[in-house]
């Protein structure tokens, strides 16, 4: 299998791919074409495990560039955790994906593409270059953290991540650095591309992104798509997936999955007040914005970085678009009214990503008379955005002993104003 860039200059393989991260054309790798899976295999889903269905699918994207041995004891270490769908009302699931290390669902990305590209750096020492506005960084640094030969720099935005994020970003030490930038997400977002695309720094580092740009992070996250069906094709009913929507990574790699065959019903992107793709949908337009500050934070994105490759996959036709995914923004105080009445009606605690997911559903069932299953995504364990949650339901909620240990730990980070050069010299002078 061959993997292309969204601008079609470059070309390579899937080892390359996952080492580079963003195309030198600026574009983000996809594969050539996406794998059909046998509908023996479909069929059989509620007899596979998690971790067979993760190795089925890898294996799809991968061919034979990585030996079996290997890939499924890297599929049975990424995916050490419960993915549970978990009913909450009537036909309303939440699929937990935060049940990881970090518990938030960039944990199931995070750790694939370390171990990927652990294995394909073949020990050579590599840098690794994330930005992030809250999450991801996390993820990426307990999923790299103490690789050996790979140092990671994380890029996020002064005072615009959780408190419990921030200590979840600054307290790893060892091969992880935390940069605390004087400015907004789509800033780091922006550094980080000027970063992996310098030609000094290219010359003197093996660079690479950990953001959702990279295409190791996609392929796992499609899995859990296909664990769904393994859980509720019993009920027999056509299946809805909503999903929170920032930098749209988790939608775009449920499209793949939906692409490779499994029956997907419909699609939701959810978004907060940042509503790019919304609008897109509406009116053909695709317009970036300033990211706007929400409650749901890890969804604040202005210009969300897979737009270019759900555009490949749609041949760049709006109406294409609309056949597979219907889109919604939603306000915070929607939000925190959503938060109040499923915990009060279902005593069912949502995190305000999760929030804003179930409103996506709530909405397509007011528009469709049809008897369906609804997924939300639930992308983050509500503890880690305790002092909202706790603010919204107007009770203490329980911190996990996972995040609990984040909070013992002392922060520490380099501060920079949002200032390329100055960053730049700081990877050149203080990390040969
Ligand atoms: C990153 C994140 C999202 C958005 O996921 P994308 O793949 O960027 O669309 C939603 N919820 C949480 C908790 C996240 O961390």
């Amino acid at each position: 299998m061959k993997y292309i860039s969204t601008r079609k200059k470059e070309e390579t393989n899937i080892k390359t791919a996952i080492l580079k991260g963003l195309a030198d054309d600026g574009g983000l790798f996809m594969p050539e074409y996406i794998p059909q899976l046998e509908a023996e295999f479909l069929e059989n889903l509620p007899n596979l495990s998690l971790q067979e269905i993760g190795f089925k699918v890898a294996k799809e994207f991968l061919g034979e560039s990585i030996p079996n041995d290997n890939l499924k004891e890297i599929i049975d270490e990424v995916l050490n955790f419960e993915i549970p769908a978990v009913k909450i009302s009537g036909n309303i699931y939440s699929l937990e994906l935060f049940h990881g290390p970090t518990m938030a669902f960039k944990d199931v990305g995070a750790r694939f593409m370390a171990r990927m590209m652990a294995y394909f750096s073949e020990g050579k020492p590599m840098k690794v270059i994330a930005a992030t506005s809250g999450d991801t960084g996390s993820a990426v640094a307990s999923g790299f953290f103490n690789v050996t030969g790979i140092e990671v720099y994380i890029l996020y935005p002064k005072g615009k991540v959780s408190p419990l994020q921030e200590k979840q970003l600054t307290t790893w030490g060892g091969n992880i650095k935390a940069l605390e930038i004087d400015g907004t997400f789509d800033d780091c977002q922006a550094l980080a591309k000027q970063i992996l695309s310098d030609e000094e720094l290219n010359q003197k580092f093996t660079l690479t992104s950990a953001n959702s740009i990279n295409i190791a992070r996609l392929i796992p996250q499609s899995f859990y798509y296909f664990w769904t069906f393994s859980q509720l094709q019993k009920l027999g009913k056509p299946i809805v997936f909503s999903v929170p929507s920032g930098n749209f990574g988790n939608l775009t790699a449920g499209l793949f999955a939906k692409k490779m065959g499994l029956p997907i019903h419909q699609f939701i992107a959810s978004t907060n007040a940042n509503d790019v793709v919304p609008n897109y949908l509406e009116t053909g337009n695709y317009e970036a914005k300033p990211s706007k500050q929400t409650i749901s934070n890890a969804m604040d994105v202005g210009n969300p970085s897979n737009f270019e490759r759900m555009k490949s996959l749609f041949n760049d036709d709006v109406s294409e678009f609309k056949k597979e995914i219907e889109s919604y923004s939603f306000s915070d105080e929607e939000t925190k009214q959503t938060m109040i009445k499923v915990k009060n009606d279902f005593n069912y605690t949502l995190d305000p990503h999760g929030a804003v997911a179930y409103l996506g559903l709530e909405k397509y069932s007011e528009k469709s008379d049809e008897d369906f299953v609804g997924v939300l995504l639930e992308t983050a364990h509500p503890a880690k955005f305790v002092e909202v949650v706790e603010e919204v339901l107007k009770e203490k909620i329980e911190i996990p002993e996972k995040l609990e240990a984040f909070n013992k730990k002392e922060k520490q980070s380099v501060e920079f104003p949002t200032d390329f050069e100055l960053v730049k010299s700081y990877l050149l002078e203080e990390h040969q």
